[in-house]
Order: C-alpha cells, then sequence, then structure tokens
C-alpha cells in the first residue's frame, strides 16, 4: 500500500559510520527493505563523502534527513559564550552538510548536548537557545530548509521534555520553519499519552520517529501505536515518519553512547527494518 508519509529509516540500522562503503550500504539496504527516506546523523560526519553520498541517493530515489545532537563543550543552551559558539558552528556546518546531500530537514536536539544535566536549564541557556536557533533557521529557509526540534527524555536533554516544552520554545524562535518532532520512545516516558501531544502539535509537527519503548522491534513492547497512528491520521500528518532502533549489533561511537545503547536487542538489521516498514505501512493503512 502506498501512503503519502515518506516512510524512513534512520542508518544506525544499517551501519555505525558515515565513510563512503557505510553511505553505500545504508542506501543499498533502506531501498531494499522499502523505504522511501534515509535519515543521517551527523555525529560523525567527517568521512562523509558529501557530493558521493548525494549522488548515490539520487541514484537509488531516495529522500534524506539528517540528524544530530550537540555536546556538552558545544552545546548552545549553556551560558558560557565560548561552548555556546562551538554548538552554533556545529549547527551551521551540519546545516550545510544536509543542504549539501539534497535534504531539506536537519531535525534532533539542536538545542543541547545529548545526555544527563546535572541541574535545570538557565534563563540565559534558554536566551542562547533562542538566539541562535533564530539564526539558523533563517540561514535554513534562505536556502528552502527546515529544522525540527526533537523531544527528548529528561536524560537526554533539559531544554524540551514535553510538545508544550517544544511548542513554547519554537514560539520564543519565532520562525516558522521551525518544525516540532515527535518521538514515541521520548513521549512514552514524559507525555500522558500517544494523543494529547499530537493534538496539541498538530500542523506544526514536522518529523516523526517511531521507536518502542526499549528501541527493538516494533510491536514487542507496550507503546501504542495504534492511538498514535490514528492521532496522526486525526491531524492530516504528511511528512516523514522514521523508524529508529539501536542496538550494541550497530555502534557509532559518540551517538550509541550518549543515548545509552548498552545491550543487544538484535543482530539482523535487514530483518528488523523490513519488519519496522510493514509494521508502519499496517499501521497507516488502519486508520482513514
Ligand atoms: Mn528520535
Amino acid at each position: 500500500m502506498t501512503t503519502p508519509n515518506p516512510i524512513g529509516v534512520h542508518a544506525l540500522v544499517w551501519v555505525g559510520d558515515t565513510a563512503p562503503d557505510s553511505v553505500d550500504h545504508a542506501i543499498a539496504q533502506t531501498k531494499a527493505a522499502g523505504f522511501d527516506l534515509l535519515e543521517l546523523s551527523l555525529h560523525d560526519s567527517t568521512n562523509l563523502d558529501v557530493a558521493a553520498a548525494r549522488a548515490a541517493l539520487e541514484t537509488a530515489r531516495l529522500q534524506v534527513a539528517c540528524s544530530r545532537g550537540l555536546a556538552f563543550d558545544a552545546d548552545v543552551s549553556s551560558s558560557d559564550s565560548a561552548v555556546v559558539e562551538r554548538g552554533e558552528k556545529l549547527l551551521h556546518e551540519s546545516l550545510a552538510v544536509t543542504h549539501g546531500l539534497g535534504g531539506t530537514h536537519l531535525t534532533g536536539a539542536l538545542y543541547s548536548a545529548l545526555g544527563k544535566y546535572s541541574a535545570p536549564l538557565t534563563a540565559q541557556g534558554r536566551r542562547n537557545v533562542v538566539m541562535v536557533l533564530r539564526g539558523l533557521a533563517q540561514e535554513a529557509r534562505g536556502r528552502g530548509m527546515t529544522l525540527g526540534l526533537e523531544i527528548c527524555n529528561r536524560y537526554e536533554t533539559n531544554v524540551v521534555n514535553t510538545a508544550r516544552d517544544a511548542l513554547a520554545l519554537a514560539d520564543d524562535i519565532g520562525e516558522d520553519n521551525v518544525t516540532i518532532h515527535l518521538d514515541t520512545y521520548h513521549m512514552n516516558i514524559e507525555e500522558d499519552d500517544f494523543v494529547r501531544p499530537v493534538h496539541e502539535v498538530g500542523e506544526r509537527l514536522g518529523y516523526v520517529h517511531v521507536g518502542e519503548n526499549h528501541r527493538g522491534y516494533l510491536g514487542s513492547g507496550h507503546l501504542d501505536f495504534t492511538s498514535f497512528f490514528r492521532a496522526l491520521h486525526d491531524i492530516g500528518y504528511l511528512g516523514p515518519i522514521t523508524f529508529e532502533s539501536f542496538s550494541s549489533a550497530v555502534v557509532m561511537a559518540g551517538l550509541s553512547n550518549d543515548l545509552a545503547v548498552w545491550r543487544n536487542l538484535w543482530d539482523d538489521g535487514a530483518d528488523l527494518a523490513r519488519h519496522a516498514h510493514a509494521f508502519i505501512t499496517a499501521q497507516l493503512g488502519a486508520h482513514r
């Protein structure tokens, strides 16, 4: 069944880095499993051959989206201006890489490091987030691009943990190409249910991650995907829906550690991905 939502898969299902051979493998596998979009994490983009990856994506007729979080020494939510500047530089570099790949969507924890903070966000830190992301959004608009604020759980950021937090931040940034990115794994920890946040975000929803409560096979955990997909249908969401799953079978040194990927939830990424594509397609087809 075809759906208007591009169905994506995170590259960590396939490979742990973005070196040329790894990107080629991820593209081939993503296509073979029937997906429309490949999401590349830019945590390790120093080995990425942007022009070659773009050509391979175009040949495979795959869309691309990019994601990242920042780091504690390059963090736009810091109140230390040198740390903020390093974070801002990473974001602008990531926007350029995303554009170079032919992508229009840069998303993730663009507003902080990915990791456990030991104190709440400060007022100065929040002002820094707003200032930097406003400038990034303005640059993105000039390139026809959109930013996503991925809502992450309390152990991975102290900036936005709920849909309401993210909407308030986007309001303060004040640029309409800043969209909200919901992720079922994080929603399970922070939100009241899987419906209300979707309705609260409504037409400002720009990107979706679907992951189980343990980030393994979809349907093997306890998340209420039926309610979530019905809510997406109710708001008329037509944007990307990307499967995100992590296992110690595929490791990207920085990102896997930031996300606390300590155990082996699967070995066979191809089987996992085929299953996820079928699961998402069935959910999208069930609500009408
Ligand atoms: Mn996610």
